[in-house]
């Protein structure tokens, strides 16, 4: 970075990872300005950019923000490739990056990354958990927690930066390699803004682009996409598979049935309780047993495919494998994901706001196996939604459906035969909405069953994020 003294340079996007950039480029002399088109008293941050000498704009995107002597574009990662600056970067052949790249030409400290459209906090988390247990000294940040650019200024060789990063930051890097690049899965989400599939998977691809043959690739061997991946790994690769015995890898062994369409779904805590976590150094190595499945603290099958990403991250970053199995019992998962509430009359209350697409309340809902009223809908993207009708018909007691969704979630129950379906129309506030549809989710449950807010939706249409969405739910089923 130290080529872009006395050049021009514009940030986009004031968030905190805008605000890193900016402090980092002035401070090596480059000619920084930042711009947001939020209002002014929406960006608090400005006053300690301003203070610095940095040229801050608000409120709007001016014409001539970029022109022919910028020398570099660091977008925030959520603004789309169609705003107007990023256009005429584009035009102007300016380079377009994301603050990742920025974070890696300055980190000396060697990065896991960790991609996936689902469980990429939970999998960051426990490495973060897994690699501090192993005293490998991890930084945890990235799509989580602080900017990487931060944590790039602060660690050392020997520590290790674990990054959970978005496709969205990733679509904006150039030269970024991670020591360690894993891929959990790429179910298909996020597409209203990659535009298709295809881009979604290149940009998550992108993590393993400009490894070397130093470098190590951790890709899941049960999804067809990321295990297509591999052939195009350039460094080791040492998978991990939950259907699979490997030859070098994580397993769960003896290995899960694939679930067949129309299959009764299987009971979460019973198969556990037959298998264990067994990991294989190379194919010369005989496989070792690490522990058994149920002594992990997160349950079901997807966070048992998590956790053996986990760890296989950790065993090739160098992790004695006897330090990883109290952390692994101890880990009972992040805020909003399966995150259980209270009990109220022998009524389990369980809060995964953040499942925001119907494949992670399906997983979610999979990995349960008391009754469940499930709480869900939310914004429209345009799905259908049949791929919750197993789930629907096999696993749930009843449905609360609110928000944009509610009409096609309820239409979906009555195909999979549910009977005790309520649509929640919206109230004065989301709140008042939330409430109602816990007292009526209440009102279906019995003893021993479980009420679970998992809405298979984004929140933007009655919540400024799933954080809100979860913290409201857990205040409404508090004053139950
Ligand atoms: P992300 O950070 O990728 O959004 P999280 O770890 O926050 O993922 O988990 C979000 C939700 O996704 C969880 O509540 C759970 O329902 C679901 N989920 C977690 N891990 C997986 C997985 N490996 N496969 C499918 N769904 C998952």
């Amino acid at each position: 970075p130290t080529q872009y003294k006395n050049k021009k340079i514009v940030v986009l996007g004031l968030a905190r990872s805008g605000v890193s950039v900016a402090k980092l480029f002035h401070q090596l002399g480059a000619v920084v300005t930042v711009n947001d088109r939020k209002s002014r008293e929406q960006s608090p941050e400005a006053d300690e950019l301003e203070a610095l000498g940095i040229e801050v704009i608000c409120g709007h995107h001016p014409d001539d923000l970029v022109q022919e002597d910028t020398a570099l574009l660091v977008k925030n990662p959520g603004i789309p490739y169609s705003a107007p600056p990023i256009e005429r970067a584009k035009q102007l052949k300016i380079e377009i990056i994301t603050e990742v790249e920025v974070a890696y030409w300055i980190s000396e400290a060697p990065i896991i990354g960790i991609t996936g459209s689902n469980g990429k906090t939970t999998t960051t988390t426990l490495i973060g958990e897994l690699l501090s247990a192993a005293k490998l000294q991890p930084v945890v940040g990235g799509n989580i927690g602080l900017p990487l650019c931060e944590i790039a200024l602060e660690v050392t060789k020997e520590q290790w930066i674990v990054a959970e990063l978005s496709s969205f930051q990733l679509k904006g890097t150039v030269a970024f390699a991670p020591k360690i690049a894993l891929i959990l899965n790429l179910a298909e989400t996020h597409l209203d803004y990659h535009g298709d599939m295809q881009d979604y998977i290149q940009s998550k691809a992108k993590i393993l682009e400009n490894q070397t043959e130093d470098d190590i690739a951790v890709l899941n061997w049960d999804d067809p996409v990321t295990k297509a991946l591999i052939s195009s790994c350039k460094g080791r690769s040492f998978p991990f598979s939950i259907y699979d015995t490997l030859e070098q890898g994580v397993y769960i062994d003896p290995p899960f049935a694939p679930i067949q369409a129309g299959d009764p779904l299987p009971n979460a805590a019973e198969e556990a309780s037959i298998r264990s976590i067994v990991y294989r150094m190379s194919s010369d190595d005989e496989p070792q047993r690490l522990m058994p499945l149920e002594r992990l603290g997160i349950p079901g099958r997807h966070n048992a495919a998590n956790a053996i990403a986990a760890i296989a991250a950790c065993l090739v970053a160098g992790a004695e494998p006897s330090a990883l199995v109290e952390p692994l019992e101890q880990f009972r998962g992040v805020e909003h994901r399966l995150e259980y509430v209270r009990q109220l009359e022998g009524v389990s209350y369980y809060n995964d706001s953040k499942a925001t697409n119907a494949t992670a309340t399906t997983m979610t809902i999979r990995s349960l196996s008391a009754p469940i009223v499930l709480i869900a809908g939310g914004l429209d993207r345009g799905s259908d939604y049949m791929e919750l009708l197993p789930i629907l018909r096999d696993r749930l007691k009843g449905l609360v459906a609110i928000g944009e969704t509610r009409k096609k979630l309820a239409s979906v129950a009555e195909l999979a035969g549910l009977e005790a379906v309520q649509i929640v129309e919206p109230k004065a506030s989301a709140e008042e909405t939330l409430d109602e549809a816990v007292k009526l989710a209440a009102k279906l449950a019995d003893k021993g069953d479980i009420v679970l807010l998992s809405p298979a939706c984004a929140s933007w249409d009655m919540f400024s994020s799933y954080e809100q969405r979860g913290s409201m739910f857990k205040k409404s089923v508090h004053t139950l």
